[in-house]
Order: structure tokens, then C-alpha cells, then sequence
């Protein structure tokens, strides 16, 4: 059952608060802010519980998303920004909730997560896209260091992360996150929630890091084996994957693949052979 949230702290509107400080959204920074109320309370409730170890924010910009997390059971949020000019609207939120919100000014790029708050650590964002899939791959490295991960990525790159063999969406970014991580679509959120709206479409996704990799293999060989058979997708493996070995078609034969399969026909349990037999070669 899902506990109520504590009473809401009473800060003004989020549009007053960045009309005071005469704040405006910066494209290069991937800026598409959340003043839904009703949207943010969704994210923060769907990341729950947020009142045990530490829940971790990546671009917070004027603190929608941040707000709702604390409102909703977050003791100990911290928050990576980039945009020094969000930082005085952060430490009004700050003053607002005492002791509960930390802000860490910085590229949440080179910031490692696994090491900051303490267990069980949740990381919950409205991500910048143009910054979204490495940071989600640096955390996916991090193994079962998180507990959760609850992210808002354009739908498309969501549609990757969930896909299954033989649909378009396969590929590499499937592998990688699957392999470390159980991933669900929770809902698509339209552009119109966003100021200023994007072009497209996001997707809220709950990933949430295995223990230990789906299979046994070595991480940096299965990346070379996926780049290698999604890199060229109309091919047949034995032809891409002449480029992790020459001998490729001997790894697929003990690898128990016909040689004749193209990439995306593969589960993440025959990729995951695959790179064993390249490393056995
Ligand atoms: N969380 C806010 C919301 O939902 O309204 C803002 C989300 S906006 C899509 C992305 C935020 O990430 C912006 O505030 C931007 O300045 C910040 N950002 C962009 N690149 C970043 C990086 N490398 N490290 C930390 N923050 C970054």
C-alpha cells in the first residue's frame, strides 16, 4: 500500500519562481522543465519508498521533479545540476525542506552516483536527453549499486531499452541495459507537459539493476559483439562479425548459432554465448 505523502511544503508556483529569478530554458543543456504537479507526484510516487537511504536527482533545473520528492517521503535528496543559474532557486527549496535536499553543482557526467548518500540509493530524473544514454550506462556499470532507477527518456530511446528480438528497436542499448537490469515502461508523458515543449514524445522507465549480469560474459566483449552485429543489421553474423575476429564464423558454429542469422533474430542469452566463444577463440 502506498503511504500518503507528508504534507506538501507551501513554496509558490514554480512558474512564479522562475519568473522572479528570470530564468529561461537553455537548449544546450537539454532543458524541457515539469511544472505538472500532478505529473512529478507521479515520478516521485513510482520511484517509492523515498524515505529510506538516499534518493539521487540528476538536473533538477528549477526543482519540479525535487519538490515532488521531498513532498513525497524523500529524507536525503541530492541533486547533480550543471546550470549554475538554477542553484539560488535549489537552495530556496533547500531552506524549505531542512536537512533533506543536498545540491552538488557539476556535470552529473563525471559525478559517481554509486558513491554519494547511502544504500538503498534511487535515482530518479527527468534526464537530459543529450546526456541520457551514457549516464545510464555509466549507472547500469555500477551493477546492483542502485536499488531503482526511475527515468524519463524520449520515447524512442525507451522503446530501445524494452525492445525484444526481431523488432527494430533491438539493439545494442537493448543488450547492455537488459543484460544488467529488469526494465518496464511505466507511462508516456506528451510534449505538451514540458516547458517549452520537445518535439517528441518521453517515456517513464523503471529499471531496476540485477545482482549479477542475466548471463555470464565479459562486458567489454559482448559491447564489441553487439556493435559489431548491429552495425551492420542487414548482414548475416557471420559477415558483421568478422570485425571482433576473423574467425568469427568458428564462434558462432560453438556457440550453437547458425552462421547464417543476422543480429537482431539473437535472445541476450545467445549474445551472451557468443562472447564467451569469441573469448575462448
Ligand atoms: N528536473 C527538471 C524538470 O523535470 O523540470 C529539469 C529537467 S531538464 C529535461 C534537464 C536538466 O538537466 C536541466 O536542468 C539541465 O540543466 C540539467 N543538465 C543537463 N546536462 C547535465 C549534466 N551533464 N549534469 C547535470 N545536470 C545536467
Amino acid at each position: 500500500m502506498e503511504k500518503d505523502p507528508p504534507a506538501a511544503v507551501s513554496l509558490p508556483p514554480l512558474r512564479d519562481v522562475i519568473a522572479r529569478h528570470g530564468l529561461s530554458a537553455n537548449k544546450a543543456f537539454g532543458q524541457n522543465f515539469l511544472f505538472d504537479l500532478n505529473l512529478t507526484g507521479r515520478i516521485a510516487r513510482s520511484a517509492a519508498p523515498l524515505d529510506e537511504g538516499s534518493v539521487i536527482e540528476i538536473g533538477p533545473g528549477p526543482g519540479g521533479l525535487t519538490r515532488a520528492l521531498l513532498d513525497h517521503g524523500g529524507k536525503d535528496v541530492i541533486v547533480i545540476e550543471r546550470d549554475r543559474r538554477f542553484l539560488p532557486v535549489l537552495a530556496e527549496i533547500s531552506a524549505a525542506y531542512p536537512d533533506r535536499l543536498t545540491v552538488i553543482e557539476g556535470d552529473a557526467l563525471k559525478v559517481d552516483a554509486a558513491k554519494l548518500g547511502r544504500a538503498p540509493r534511487r535515482i530518479v530524473a527527468n534526464l537530459p536527453y543529450n546526456v541520457a544514454t551514457p549516464l545510464l550506462l555509466n549507472w547500469l556499470a555500477a551493477g546492483a549499486a542502485f536499488a531503482s532507477l526511475t527515468l524519463m527518456f524520449q520515447k524512442e530511446v525507451a522503446d530501445r531499452l524494452i525492445a525484444q528480438p526481431r523488432s527494430k528497436d533491438y539493439g545494442r542499448l537493448t543488450i547492455a541495459t537488459q543484460w544488467r537490469a529488469e526494465v518496464r515502461r511505466l507511462f508516456d508523458v506528451p510534449p505538451r507537459a514540458f516547458t517549452p515543449p520537445p518535439k517528441v514524445t518521453s517515456t517513464v522507465v523503471q529499471l531496476i539493476p540485477r545482482a549479477t549480469p542475466l548471463f555470464p560474459a565479459d562486458a567489454s566483449m559482448l559491447e564489441r559483439v553487439a556493435a559489431a552485429a548491429f552495425g551492420q543489421r542487414r548482414k548475416m553474423l557471420r559477415q558483421s562479425l568478422r570485425k571482433v575476429s576473423p574467425r568469427a564464423e568458428e564462434a558462432l558454429i560453438a556457440a550453437g548459432i547458425a552462421p547464417t542469422a543476422r543480429g537482431e533474430e539473437l535472445s541476450i542469452e545467445q549474445f551472451c554465448a557468443l562472447s564467451r566463444a569469441f573469448e575462448a577463440l
